[in-house]
């Protein structure tokens, strides 16, 4: 008899939707820098960022004390719409490359924004509804941070103001028209509706806009509207917090087959998803329990981790944000046009930047032609469309599958599946009419980008 083979799903009933995030930081035997009022360069203060933020977020943000926080009922309620996500086990892929490795994947993209985006903007949007807010503001580029945020505050009553930088919103009409479909005020930005954007189009009145304009923006309005707040999709502590659902599943299925992994392999942008998915691995790890392998996979394109300098920066191109210390190609690094638009972040999740300070994780860089290789293969044998950014996940799992088979050992290998790729079809047809290119950026053009970081003392020695 075949003793427990392991299902090519696994899925948890509902029951077991986690009922508390896992908070990472405190497991952490040293924690990051605090995050810096740049006016003062003292740490922040929860006065410092209630103007911004709301407050339950805030606390979340500063919590680096409680290894676990209950998820309200609230927020569960939502999550059992999508949730618990399918883990994977890959035997097509496996098939595919005849490898002896087990490859398995924490399935992300099975809602209708299509990505982990979610998990966040559900959490955010109850808090700013429990506390009163009645609308709030956000910036997207790609548009899948925005569309989640929308379906969010669609559910909970919330008006939602999302400025879309504006090439994407030009390039990516339908993704604008998802959003307004929620509900949700689509503003290409920049825009006459703010200070902000009103002086940038005064000097670049043919500019498509930029990710760091489009936060600027949304920031003004949250700070000078009644009951408005801001919220971010990635790289702050909490929205990593929020993600952590997506490795305490991920752990919960592998564990009733009794699998444990050899290595963890996800994309990092601003590092939410991966920071979610290592989350209870990790934490099994700094309790000495592991020895896990963790691999953040980012593009050639803009290589935080692989090339940037760990420092303090600020979170935003427009400066207007606290100071974070964390892997970066300065704020003001403009990544060459890549197809995966969630990873085009210049900065890292600080909890990501400083577990790889210490030496918890490793990093890889990838070529986006070699990423949509695979993104190809994958969809062809596994039945599903990948993301750009997801598939660079993929790649590295196929390259330590195909390591296995040189070698042939048996490694378990999860990697984490963020979202589909349908509205990325013009990166699909560039790879297919081969028109795609790899840019790398030269050690010149890094160099310019370490300029834009902040001449403060703690950035001694780091600026280029
Ligand atoms: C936004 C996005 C990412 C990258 O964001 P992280 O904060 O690094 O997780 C990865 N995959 C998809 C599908 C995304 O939409």
């Amino acid at each position: 008899m075949e003793k427990n083979k392991i299902p090519y799903k696994i899925y948890l009933p509902e029951e077991e939707i986690p009922k508390k995030w896992l908070n990472l930081k405190a497991f952490m035997k040293e924690q990051h820098d605090p995050f810096l009022n740049p006016a003062t360069l003292k740490p922040c203060t929860k006065d410092d960022l209630r103007p911004v933020f709301c407050d339950k977020v805030i606390d979340q943000e500063l919590n680096c004390t409680d290894k676990y926080i209950d998820i309200p009922e609230g927020i569960r309620d939502f999550y059992k719409m999508y949730r618990p996500a399918p883990l994977v086990r890959a035997y097509e892929l496996e098939k595919a490359l005849g490898t002896p490795a087990e490859i398995y994947y924490k399935f992300e993209g099975n809602n209708t924004s299509g990505s982990h985006k979610l998990n966040s903007a559900v959490a955010q949007a109850y808090y700013a509804k429990e506390q009163g807010i009645t609308s709030l503001t956000t910036e997207t580029g790609a548009g899948q941070w925005g569309t989640a945020l929308s379906m969010a505050c669609a559910f909970y009553g919330i008006d939602l103001k999302v400025y879309m930088v504006k090439v994407s919103s030009e390039q990516k009409p339908y993704r604008k028209e998802v959003m307004r479909t929620y509900g949700a005020e689509v503003i290409p930005s920049p825009s006459e509706t703010t200070k902000v954007g009103r002086a940038i189009l005064k000097e670049h009145p043919n500019t498509g806009g930029s990710l760091g304009c489009a936060i600027s923006e949304a920031i003004e309005v949250a700070t000078s509207t009644p009951d408005c707040r801001y919220v971010l999709g990635s790289v702050l502590d909490h929205v990593t917090l929020h993600q952590s659902v997506i490795g305490l599943e991920a752990k919960a299925a592998l564990d009733k087959y009794g699998v444990q992994p050899d290595i963890v392999i996800g994309c990092a942008g601003g590092g939410s998803n991966l920071a979610g998915l290592i989350a209870p691995f990790m934490a099994e790890k700094l309790e000495g329990k592991n020895n896990i392998e963790f691999i953040a996979v980012e593009p050639a394109s803009c290589p935080s981790l692989t090339r940037g300098v760990y420092a303090y920066d600020f979170c935003d191109t427009g400066k207007t944000t606290p100071l974070a210390r964390m892997y970066t190609l300065g704020s003001g690094f403009l990544p060459s046009p890549n197809h995966a638009g969630g990873l085009r972040y210049h900065g890292m999740s600080p909890i990501l930047s400083k577990l790889y300070h210490d030496g918890y994780m490793t990093a890889r860089s990838v070529e986006q032609t070699k990423v949509f290789e695979v993104a190809e293969m994958f969809a062809r044998c596994e039945g599903i469309l990948p993301a750009p950014e997801s598939s660079h996940a993929i790649r590295v799992a196929v390259d330590e599958a195909l390591k296995c088979k040189e070698t042939g050992e048996h490694k378990k290998i999860l990697f984490g599946l963020t979202g589909t790729g349908y509205f990325d079809m013009s990166a699909y047809k560039a790879f297919n009419d081969k028109t795609m290119n790899d840019f790398i950026p030269t050690d010149a053009d890094l160099k310019e980008g370490f300029k834009s970081l902040p001449d403060i003392p703690q950035n001694a020695g780091v600026r280029g």
